[in-house]
C-alpha cells in the first residue's frame, strides 16, 4: 500500500522536526494536567472565555463571500435602461467568492438572497467570536508560559554575567 507508506514518511518526517502539536487531539487534558504540574494555576477558563465558548455552541450554517444587489442594463436598443435617466433592470442577486484566488459569482433569487443574507451575518460574528477568543488565549497563555522558567542560554549568560541582559 504506497499510501500508507507515505503517511508513514510523512509522520516520521515531522517526528523529526519534533512537532509537538501532532499529539494534541488526545493531549489537550495532558497539557492541563503537564501545566498542573508546575503552576498552581486557576484551574478554570476565564468568565468571558467560556462566554464566547457558549456563544460559539450556538453558532449555525454559515457562508463566505459577499451578496450582491445588481442593477444591469441590458443589451436591446430603445430599452428604458439605455435612456437618460437610465431605468436599469433588476435587482438581480449574486452571491461572489474567491475560490483558489478566482472570484466566482452564483445568481439567486430574491428568496435565497434572503436566506444567504443570514449565513453571512453568522459568518461574520463566527470571525468576531473567534477573534476576540483568540485575544484572550493569546493573553491568558502568554501569562501562564511566563510562570514557567524560561530558556536558559548557557553561552550568553556566561558571557554577560553580572551585566543584565539587554532587553530586560
Ligand atoms: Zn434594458
Amino acid at each position: 500500500m504506497p499510501y500508507k507508506d507515505i503517511e508513514t514518511r510523512i509522520r516520521e518526517k515531522n517526528q523529526q522536526s519534533r512537532s509537538l502539536t501532532n499529539n494534541i487531539p488526545i493531549s489537550i487534558m495532558t497539557v492541563d494536567y503537564l501545566l498542573s504540574r508546575y503552576i498552581s494555576m486557576e484551574t478554570d477558563l476565564p468568565q468571558n472565555y467560556q462566554q464566547l465558548q457558549r456563544t460559539l455552541s450556538r453558532v449555525g450554517y454559515f457562508r463566505r463571500g459577499t451578496l450582491l444587489e445588481r442593477f444591469m442594463p441590458c443589451g436591446k436598443p430603445g430599452c428604458a435602461c439605455q435612456g437618460s435617466p437610465p431605468r436599469l433592470h433588476g435587482p438581480y442577486y449574486q452571491w461572489t467568492r474567491k475560490v483558489d484566488g478566482k472570484t466566482v459569482t452564483v445568481r439567486l433569487t430574491r428568496e435565497q438572497a434572503d436566506l444567504l443574507a443570514v449565513w453571512i451575518a453568522t459568518g461574520r460574528e463566527l470571525d468576531k467570536i473567534i477573534a476576540q477568543m483568540e485575544r484572550i488565549s493569546l493573553h491568558d497563555t502568554d501569562r501562564l508560559l511566563k510562570k514557567l522558567p524560561s530558556p536558559t542560554r548557557k553561552a550568553s549568560t556566561a558571557r554577560t554575567s553580572g551585566k543584565p541582559a539587554p532587553n530586560s
